[in-house]
């Protein structure tokens, strides 16, 4: 099978939100680091090309595929609207969405959520939740995930939904007022991550995927959720 032309420059440019512990955040050197990070430079091994990481808004990444950015690694979950415009790699990790409250909250069921005051990233699948799935809910919308929580703090919503790691990390930085509760006991759905590809390019995505599941076989990718995830 032929190579993907993205490819044949040598260099894979990939689109980013580094605000998104442990997956992608801003590292001591300024550069974006994390699992999905440390994930596409392996890929990028593999395929023997020169990984370039670009920190963007997460709301223009999948715009952004094809066009200034060849792919993206964003923990980004594979849903039915964004294969409209992108085509995915096999997934890599299992999420859900999660609720951040204060401590002593009184949300405890699906049905507390409604009418409440929910802060979301913008344009991710917590969002859509909060947006299209929660009856009268009032949704504040944020570029960053912790400016939301940032706003729980301050009383300004009242709980904030995110992607289950992010959610952990963040609210652990406020031990003792925030705690994390599995989006599972609110009734979300499970959510699976993968790596976003321009919209037909089934070449590239043949070869990410070969170079994953290499991966997956050779121990890497147990290493990175080691160090990244479950450190
Ligand atoms: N997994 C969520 C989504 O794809 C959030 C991703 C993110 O904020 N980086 O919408």
């Amino acid at each position: 099978e032929a190579a993907s032309e993205a490819l044949a420059d040598g260099i894979l440019t990939v689109g980013t939100n580094a605000e998104f512990p442990p997956f992608e955040y801003v590292g001591d050197d300024g550069e974006p680091d994390g699992f999905d990070i440390a994930l596409i430079k392996a890929i990028g091994e593999k395929l023997g090309v020169e990984v370039q990481v670009e920190n963007m808004e997460f709301d223009s990444l999948v715009a952004s595929i094809g066009s200034k950015v060849d792919v993206s690694i964003a923990g980004m979950t594979v849903t039915e609207e964004r294969q409209q415009s992108v085509d995915f790699s096999d997934s890599y990790y299992e999420a859900v969405q999660y609720v951040i409250l204060p401590e002593g909250s009184e949300i405890a069921t699906a049905a507390d959520l409604e009418g409440k005051a929910i802060g979301v990233q913008l344009g991710t699948t917590g969002d859509f939740i909060a947006s299209d799935d929660i009856a009268d809910a009032q949704v504040s919308q944020y570029n960053k995930g912790m400016d939301a929580v940032n706003d729980l703090i301050n009383g300004k919503v009242d709980c904030v939904i995110i992607d289950k790691n992010p959610a952990l990390v963040f609210a652990s930085k406020f031990e003792g007022q925030l705690t994390a509760v599995d989006g599972a006991e609110f009734g979300f759905e499970p959510e699976e991550y993968a790596i976003a590809i321009p919209k037909g390019d089934a070449a590239l995505v043949a070869q990410i995927n070969a170079a994953l599941a290499e991966i997956k076989t050779d121990g890497t990718f147990d290493e990175l959720v080691e160090t990244y995830i479950e450190n």
